[in-house]
């Protein structure tokens, strides 16, 4: 920080004061939002939309994060920092306003100058559209690990893609999932800044040739047929009073010279303007993944895209500190988000190879060690491999790298094995049983020093299982880092009642430092604090509450239990097995009206991929058995079911305060770690869940007492699946889940049409790949102990504290700290003094 502390002490003597660009006093602030709806939006107050508030809002705190921004910038100038570079084709940002307000402490500034201009913050919040640039869990976790960064002051630059429509939103009509487009940027971004001069080149198709140069040295030059450009978009990402902005850099493409003016005739000036519209489509949408062969070319350009544009953008900053590219792995260290960004491997060897003229050995030991891959899956259907025809038609120039790659790789292998053809065939970074194809996996672990699994079950797993070859030739290379998530975004921005709680009574400093959670242990025994605690729990259900009668017109008793099952639909995740719960408890209720059953809320919410069949039939399920349960007067009072259109951050935040149970019920085995599972417990929900991911170490930290566990483990899931696994034998041998099933194969869901759940019926019964049926009578079971549980509130509450103290471990700031130790060398400071 040193050197640059000049900067901003320049350009912080300005704070004080009532600097309309700086002040962060209420009347600067003022000022400061009337400034920019005059100069930024041209708008007069007394015709300014929501939308312009917002933005002039936005505009007078962007400005306000400018100073440590630029401050910020500096460092990666400074020969004595090394930069984390994350390279994620996904972040899952979730909305700016807020957290800048909360990470920068303007939240009190803001909220009393809005008001003095007669307008509610909340309403200005909400007017925010998320950027949805992710999936799900993935790219979650990079915009929790950007937050973390920024935090702990590590300079630090998130890389990925700036897509015009991210995930899409989705509506539920007539009980079916129905996809639109997201047009994020409709009303404009305010918090990111277009570098039209950070702009590079990056070549697709073609062919290459081989020349000798002047000095008869070996010359190969890749003759695309296409170039398209990569322009920055920068968004600034604010610690957590750490006086450090973060950067978020995103590429968008465009067509390298926009229009061809020389064109003499018409059809050539509407051939040079479809180039345009094909080079800009390479970032225009986001792919769902689980998506079943399609669009994958696109895919794979988009991949390569980023991944080029990003390290073009690193050299050109090494090359500011120094000009030996053998040190670039002391200026960056790369961690790849999955295989995704895994052709980084192949590019960064092609731009120091043949563009600044590093020989193969020099360039492969700095490829190696500057970067670093993270698996996120052991699924065989998720890892990624390219028909290798494909991969040659887009990068020819890259699979002729991968093949000398692979080559000198598979010469070591057979050294380290001789006569082992089974092994080479395995680890080839190309596979040619049934096709051929080019395996990403394979290319990430070849390319990178350090290789992490996301949960301490799942790095064991994959040392056993996808990548075992590649862990018994190189076991150092291998280490775990469990995911965490922020206590920012998922606590103090989205449960303020709890985080103001939880500072009264033991402090402020859990904000960053949240093994001070441990201090709530005490509290968990004081009558008054668990009413407290309760009272915050009941607020943010009752919050809940309105939010589903408004987006779905269905009333839900705020004091029954919160049964919350969130995450994208999917077999492995096991939505049907708590559907199959509700359904023995429905005709439990009919069956005997006395049962002691309390009442209970079933809360779903999650987008399938648009091409994934049974997913979305789960989601009619759901949808089906909620108009049935819900309208049926003999279970009224006793069991509602929802299901929560577009889950997404924002809807995330009103979500997990709000639960009393949590639901992590996927095969053991299958989840790698999940961050659901910890946004929920933080904020005082209990699990139900089985052994799988990081549930492990979240029942471990919180204790077996406080987490309610069924079902099969990793390791018998592996047995009864080596054994046979007969799913129709459990449906002969128990009739509630016969009774169960039977329903939904009547068409008592269906209003009579017995076919259209057969498919996921006959799934269940003659496949059940996932073990719901296996763990249906373990599952019912542990539901049980539930319900008798949370009868005693005063007990379920101390549970709930405990659960909340105990989580000190899933904050993303220890996850970056075990990144920077293990893998990327760089130093934690200390935290900046407040
Ligand atoms: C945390 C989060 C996820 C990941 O949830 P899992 O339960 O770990 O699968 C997915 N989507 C959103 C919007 C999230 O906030």
């Amino acid at each position: 920080m040193t050197a640059n502390n000049t900067v901003k002490t320049a350009a912080s003597s300005h704070t004080q004061g009532h600097d309309p660009r700086r002040g962060v006093g209420t009347a600067a602030m003022n000022r400061a939002i009337l400034d920019h709806l005059h100069f930024t939006m041209a708008r007069l107050p007394a015709l300014a939309s929501r939308n312009d508030w917002y933005m002039a809002l936005s505009h007078a705190v962007r400005d306000r994060m400018l100073d440590d921004w630029l401050a910020s910038l500096h460092h990666f100038r400074n020969k004595e920092l090394k930069v984390v570079s994350y390279l994620s084709a996904e972040f899952l940002l979730g909305p700016h306003l807020g957290n800048n307000l909360i990470n920068t402490g303007m939240w009190d500034a803001a909220r009393d100058a809005v008001e003095s201009l007669g307008l509610r913050l909340e309403d200005l919040l909400r007017q925010e559209e998320e950027p949805g640039l992710g999936n799900g869990g993935l790219g979650r976790l990079a915009a929790c690990y950007l937050d973390s960064l920024a935090t702990l002051r590590i300079p630090s630059i998130g890389y990925g893609i700036r897509y015009e429509f991210g995930i899409f939103d989705q509506l539920i009509r007539d009980g079916w999932q129905v996809e639109t487009a997201d047009k994020w940027l409709k009303f404009g971004n305010p918090w990111e800044i277009c570098r039209s001069e950070i702009a590079y080149e990056v070549k697709m198709g073609g062919h290459t040739e081989y020349h000798h140069d002047a000095d008869g040295r070996l010359a190969i030059v890749w003759l695309p047929v296409k170039v398209i450009k990569g322009v920055a978009y920068d968004t600034p990402i604010a610690g957590y009073r750490s006086r450090i902005t973060g950067l978020l850099r995103l590429w968008k493409s465009e067509a390298v010279e926009s229009f061809n003016f020389q064109a003499f005739n018409a059809g050539e000036y509407y051939h040079a303007v479809d180039e345009k519209v094909v080079s800009e489509s390479i970032t225009k949408v986001l792919y769902p993944n689980d998506e079943p062969g399609v669009g994958k070319l696109l895919r794979l350009a988009q991949q390569y895209f980023f991944v080029s544009c990003s390290l073009q953008d690193m050299i050109r900053v090494h090359l500011l500190r120094s000009p030996r590219l053998e040190e670039f792995d002391q200026t960056f260290a790369v961690q790849m988000n999955d295989t995704h960004p895994s052709l980084a491997v192949a590019e960064l060897m092609r731009l120091l190879v043949d563009e600044h003229g590093l020989g193969w050995d020099a360039a492969w030991k700095v490829t190696r060690s500057t970067l670093a891959y993270t698996n996120h899956t052991l699924l065989p259907e998720a890892l990624e491999k390219w028909p290798l025809q494909l991969f040659a038609n887009l990068l020819p120039r890259h699979l002729e790298i991968v093949y000398e790659i692979n080559r000198r790789f598979l010469d070591e292998v057979s050294r380290a094995y001789p006569g082992d053809q089974a092994r080479l065939a395995r680890m080839s970074l190309i596979e040619e049983t049934g096709g051929k194809f080019v395996r990403m996996a394979n290319l990430a672990s070849v390319g990178s020093h350090a290789i992490n699994g996301v949960a301490h079950l799942h790095t064991e797993l994959l040392k056993e299982t996808v990548l075992a070859d590649f862990y018994q030739m190189t076991p150092e290379k291998f280490c775990n880092v469990t995911n965490g998530v922020t206590p920012r975004r998922w606590v103090l921005l989205s449960n303020p009642g709890l985080a103001w709680l939880i500072s009264e009574s033991i402090g402020e400093e859990w904000v960053t430092a949240p093994e001070k959670l441990r201090e709530l242990e005490c509290f968990a025994s004081d009558p008054s604090f668990l009413s407290a605690w309760r009272g915050v729990k009941d607020a943010n259900k009752r919050a809940l509450a309105a939010a589903i009668l408004e987006r779905t017109g269905v009333a839900v008793d705020p004091e029954s239990l919160f049964d919350i099952q969130v995450k994208r639909i999917h077999e492995y995740k096991r939505q049907h097995l708590n559907l199959l719960h509700i359904l023995t408890l429905y005709h439990r209720i009919k069956r005997d009206p006395g049962a002691q059953i309390p009442p209970r809320t079933f809360i779903f919410g999650g987008k399938a991929a648009p091409g994934y069949f049974m997913a979305k039939l789960i989601i009619k399920l759901i949808n089906s058995v909620a108009e049935v349960v819900n309208a049926d007067p003999e279970v009224a009072g006793r069991l509602k079911v929802v299901f929560f259109p577009d889950f997404n951050v924002t809807n995330g935040q009103l979500i997990y305060p709000a639960a009393d149970l949590s639901e992590q019920i996927s095969t053991s085995g299958k989840e790698a770690s999940g961050t659901g599972n910890m946004k929920f417990s933080l904020n005082g929900a209990l699990t139900i869940g089985t052994l799988d991911g990081a549930n492990v170490e979240i029942r471990e930290e919180v204790g077996e007492e406080n987490f309610f566990l069924f079902g099969l483990n990793a390791t018998e899931v592996q047995a009864l699946k080596k054994s046979g696994y007969h799913p129709g034998r459990f449906y002969e041998e128990d009739w509630e889940l016969r009774e169960a099933i039977d329903a939904v194969r009547s068409g008592l869901f269906s209003h009579g049409d017995a076919g259209l759940f057969q498919p996921l019926v006959d799934h269940l019964l003659y496949d059940d790949e996932y073990l719901a049926l296996a763990d249906y009578r373990s599952y019912l079971e542990c539901q049980e102990r539930v319900s008798t549980a949370f009868r005693q509130r005063e007990l379920w509450s101390v549970k709930s504290v405990l659960n909340v103290a105990r989580m000190g471990k899933f904050s993303s700031d220890r996850s970056i700290r075990e990144y920077c130790e293990k893998i990327w060398k760089v130093p934690i400071r200390p935290p900046f003094p407040h």
